[in-house]
């Protein structure tokens, strides 16, 4: 049986892509495009999600192409 986590899922990052700090046990979730752009000349953020965290788009593999 497949672990229900966001480190387990097919859509988390396991580095960070926001910034140059890293929070522990963390990751960037891809499954839905960037939010929150603060202004227009910069761009949005990935949600930065814990690895032990889930959601109802878990996913063990992206859907075929
Ligand atoms: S928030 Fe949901 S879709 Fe994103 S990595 Fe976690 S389980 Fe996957």
């Amino acid at each position: 049986m497949t672990k229900t986590a966001c480190n387990a899922c097919a859509f988390y990052e396991d580095h960070v892509a926001n910034s140059a700090s890293t929070l522990s046990d963390s990751g960037l979730c891809r499954a839905n495009p960037p939010v929150t752009q603060k202004d227009a000349d910069t761009r949005g953020f990935w949600p930065v999600v814990k690895s032990n965290d889930w959601c109802g788009q878990f996913a063990t593999a992206f859907a075929a192409e």
